[in-house]
């Protein structure tokens, strides 16, 4: 086991942070505007995020990098700037965590299919791997792989976040199929569980695409079919439109009351997604 995964876990369970995106967005992030050019434009909303998460309680932050390979960054215009968005994202986080918490750097998909010979897999190990380099160069405790559907596209960066030598989290979303138990691929929960051990992860995971409610099974699942740690993070429901706007409905403390359960399922490392905020993080630590 990694040693910094080791450390962590001598503090079981780990509380991690919740959402950015919908964090972002309060703090005037638009829409179709991209997340990650604010740690070049306007750095001090997103360290207020970091920092908010850190003064919640957070064990481990992520970065506002999400979105920070070249393919998503090129469609904002971002193609020359890879390194300095991750590099950036990456010290911004670690500024706002200080001696109190450890950062893992996001990195998500990239929005291209190799199924459908969008890019190649040495392009899209390329692509992960600058990335990488440039969240390790600023300063990174660890990269969390997060949201992937596509469990190659899952592996080929995680083989590219392994050069670092950093600990590395692949998580994954499961929101398909009857039981919300398959990734939007058909991938089961055990399928990428032991595609991900075999490729060497250090902590696997599941996070965003349902409420916080089905993390429980999915968390038992994922103890099952690996000897690694698990990394969860739900979210606060599905979300509704509601006068044309996105809400989330779970309530921070309906929101903590399945912390017990997914301890108990396994869940090593627990935070939220998408619509949880630094409140679920406070009553989440409250539970635990
Ligand atoms: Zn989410």
């Amino acid at each position: 086991m990694h040693e910094t995964i080791q450390k962590l876990l001598s503090k079981r369970p780990v509380l991690i942070d919740g959402a950015w995106g919908t964090e972002l967005q309060k703090q005037g992030l638009k829409p179709g505007e991209s997340p990650e050019a604010l740690n070049l434009e306007n750095p001090a909303i997103v360290e207020a995020v970091a920092q908010s998460y850190v003064d919640a309680g957070s064990q481990i932050v992520i970065t506002n990098t999400f979105g920070g390979t070249i393919y998503t960054l090129e469609r904002h215009g971002l193609a020359d700037k890879v390194e300095e968005v991750n590099r950036i994202g990456a010290e911004i986080s670690k500024r706002a965590a200080g001696d109190q918490a450890l950062v893992f750097a996001s990195m998500g998909p990239t929005g291209k299919m190799l199924m459908m010979g969008d890019v190649t897999e040495d392009e899209l190990f390329d692509a992960f791997s600058v990335q990488a380099k440039a969240l390790a160069a600023g300063g990174a405790d660890g990269l969390v792989i997060e949201t992937m559907s596509d469990l190659e596209e899952a592996t080929v960066a995680l083989k590219a976040a392994k050069e670092t030598g950093l600990p590395v989290c692949v998580s994954m979303v499961y929101d398909a199929g009857a039981d919300m138990d398959r990734t939007m691929m058909g991938t089961t929960v055990e399928q990428a569980a032991e595609e991900l051990t075999a490729a060497g992860a250090d902590v696997i995971g599941s996070n965003c695409g349902q409420g916080i409610e089905g993390f429980v099974k999915l968390a038992a699942r994922m103890k099952a079919s690996t000897d690694l740690p698990i990394w969860i993070k739900g979210n606060a429901g599905l979300p509704e439109m509601v006068e044309g706007k996105t809400v989330y409905k779970t309530t921070a403390d309906d929101f903590a009351a399945f912390a017990a359960p997914l301890l108990e399922a396994g869940a090593d490392f627990i935070g939220g997604c998408c619509g949880t905020s630094p409140d679920f993080i406070r009553a989440l630590k409250a539970a635990l």
